[in-house]
């Protein structure tokens, strides 16, 4: 018997997470089945509860489900608490254990994948929603100069700078107040490269040798990226990386061994430029 693994969101028919756990399956000889569970927006506990029921072992949360998952978490780890997120759950003796791997993932992209090593770097975080959120703590981890947090409404990116002042010193504002300023990474995590929009980004924001990193990820060119290369980013990635690189963390706690990334996005962008 193969052990039972879900995603769950709405929608989710368009996850490649069941691809992504089924190669690393594959490649690690672990048994499992990962299936994707649509479930209803009011429903998610219920869908959960059913899941457990049938012997699941673990689930991958994604939007709008990871604050409920987080609420649902009998335990928190400590970066799912602090991300007031979870998109990792594990069920065991009736309990369920809530993590968050999407800043380990964006990391492990940046400084493993992409070797940009963010000890020293001044690092722009554009957004201040979910998932900027979940990777604060991971980002300060690594020792960056400074990180200065941007959003269209600067209250909520003060807010978010708050939340992390015991970590390390993090700055917060407007993309009005970024004239002047240069960056050596900028990470966008708005949605705004989903609604095709492009962002105030004003000139000379990209130091030289910058990274511009987009969580967005899509067939060609996001909107941010276009942009950045325009305005003078050396360097420019989108986030498949990090979504491989946040499985192959979540598939780690489930099963204690953490499979090899590289292959998976390899394949996983043949597939989505052919
Ligand atoms: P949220 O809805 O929680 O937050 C959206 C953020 O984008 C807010 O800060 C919002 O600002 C800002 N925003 C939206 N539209 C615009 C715009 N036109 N101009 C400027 N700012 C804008 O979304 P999430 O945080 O969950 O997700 C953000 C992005 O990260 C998405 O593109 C998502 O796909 C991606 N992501 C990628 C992952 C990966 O593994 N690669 C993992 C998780 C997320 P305001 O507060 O002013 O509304």
């Amino acid at each position: 018997m193969s052990d039972l693994y879900a995603v769950f969101g709405n929608p989710i028919a368009h996850s490649r997470s069941p691809a992504i756990h089924a190669a690393f399956a594959a490649a690690t000889g672990e048994k499992l089945c990962y299936e994707a569970w649509l479930a209803p927006v009011d429903g998610f506990a219920a869908a959960i509860a059913e899941f457990v029921a049938a012997g699941g072992r673990g689930a991958n949360v994604t939007v709008p489900f990871k604050e409920e998952a987080c609420c649902l978490s009998s335990h928190l780890s400590e970066r799912a608490a602090r991300a007031g997120a979870v998109n990792t759950l594990s069920f065991r003796d009736g309990e369920i254990f809530g993590d968050n791997t999407d800043g380990a993932g964006l990391v492990q992209d940046i400084a493993g994948n992409l070797v940009f090593p963010l000890a020293g770097r001044r690092i722009l975080l554009l957004g201040a929603g979910g998932a900027a959120r979940g990777v604060i703590a991971p980002l300060l981890a690594g020792k960056p100069a400074s990180l200065h947090i941007v959003n269209r409404g600067a209250d909520k990116a003060l807010v978010l700078a708050g939340a992390f002042a015991d970590i390390a010193a993090v700055t917060a504002g407007n993309f009005a107040e970024l004239a002047g300023k240069s960056f050596d990474l900028v990470i966008n995590a708005t949605s705004a490269s989903l609604a095709g929009e492009s962002l105030p980004l004003p000139a000379g924001l990209f130091a030289v040798g910058a990274l511009a990193y987009d969580m967005m990820y899509g067939k060609g060119e996001t909107p941010f990226l276009q942009q950045a290369r325009m305005q003078g980013a050396e360097r420019c990635a989108d986030g498949l990386g990090m979504l491989v690189e946040q499985a192959a963390e979540a598939f780690r706690i489930w099963r204690g061994r953490r499979p090899e990334t590289a292959p998976v996005l390899a394949e996983l962008r043949r597939q989505l430029v052919s």
